[in-house]
């Protein structure tokens, strides 16, 4: 297994695995943990607390969603069919000498949490119940570190794939931070809720955009569309990242060298990193997403900002440093 797949978090699944008295000693353990400031000591149940850390003004906790896998469960086990353009050849050598794998690729979903002054902002709301049965794991995860879902007050949207949006509301269509106002792109507004979206994109594609438009439509009421570059309170500013969705924002928080919470610009630790310029199937317009990609990287290494990203190994928080003419993720957690 490569260091890519052994680095997931503990989810609250794996919870539900235990046997109910270990459940049992393993929550009351985390609850306690909970309570535990960032930065202290702590004992053997460790692994089981969110990452949690002080940037500037903020205070930051990295939830895990749980993970996915590509491709998904049901479908011929290659990752090939990501990286379109590049051989075959290439690819396989590249994945070799990197220890991945070939066949699936195992995402984390990470989610992170801000606290600014009074505000409590989400970025993203994971998978919820219907993209794969190891994610969707944010609302327990929540309640895991002491956090009441109807507590959060703002919740921003990276973009809106299924990974990101559906965990908005639960089976019934109730939406899960009831209390929360919701900001997306406008240009990711306009480009899911538009009539033919479902029809142009290619038939894998679809469910997403379906998805979008039935979760997008819960919020409505509670939606503020943003352009890039507005400055939505507290020192954080919505950074224009688009290419890997039409409307795709990243957050930036003032303070110390920085720190942007880069959504899906790079969605692997690995490739994205090494190749940024490899077109990837999940990039709805590829070329604008290695543009996006390879400038955000290269900002990042000049300025040693620091980045989170939604897939990298829990909690996906570190810098991108130059290397062979392209990057490499380091962590820094
Ligand atoms: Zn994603």
């Amino acid at each position: 297994m490569s260091d890519w797949n052994r680095r997931i978090a503990p989810t609250a699944s794996t919870v539900g695995a235990m046997a109910p008295l270990d459940r049992r000693r393993f929550l009351a353990g985390a609850a306690a943990l909970a309570a535990v400031p960032a930065g202290a000591a702590i004992g053997a149940h460790a692994a089981s607390a969110p990452y949690v850390f002080t940037h500037g003004a903020f205070e930051i906790t990295v939830l895990s969603d749980g993970h996915f896998v590509l491709p998904p469960p049901g479908v011929a086990a290659d990752v090939g069919f990501l990286y379109p353009a590049t051989p075959r050849a290439e690819l396989e050598a590249f994945l070799r000498g990197a220890g991945l794998s070939i066949e699936r690729v195992e995402l984390p979903n990470n989610v992170v949490l801000i606290r600014a002054a009074s505000e409590l902002v989400l970025v993203d709301t994971g998978a919820g119940s219907g993209w794969q049965p190891t994610a969707g794991r944010l609302v327990e995860n929540l309640r895991v570190a002491g956090i009441d879902p109807a507590a959060i007050t703002k919740v921003v949207f990276t973009h809106a794939h299924p990974d990101h949006l559906w965990g908005v509301a639960d089976e019934g269509g109730a939406l899960r931070f009831p209390n929360a106002s919701y900001l997306v792109a406008e240009r990711e507004w306009n480009f899911w809720m538009a009539e033919d979206t479902a029809s142009k994109l290619p038939e894998s594609f679809r469910r997403f955009a379906l998805g979008a438009r039935r979760d997008l439509s819960r919020i409505k009421d509670r939606l503020q569309t943003v352009k890039a570059g507005a400055d939505i309170g507290g020192g954080m500013r919505v950074v224009d990242t688009a290419g890997h969705t039409p409307g795709h924002i990243s957050l930036e928080l003032a303070g110390g060298d920085g720190l942007i919470v880069v959504g899906d610009v790079a969605a692997n630790a690995v490739v994205s990193f090494a190749h940024p310029e490899w077109r990837f199937a999940i990039d709805t317009v590829p070329e604008l997403a290695i543009t996006t990609r390879r400038r955000l990287l290269d900002r990042a290494a000049s300025e040693k900002t620091r980045l989170i990203g939604s897939h990298w190994p829990y909690p996906g928080l570190g810098l991108a440093e130059r290397k062979d003419g392209a990057y490499r993720f380091v962590a820094t957690s």
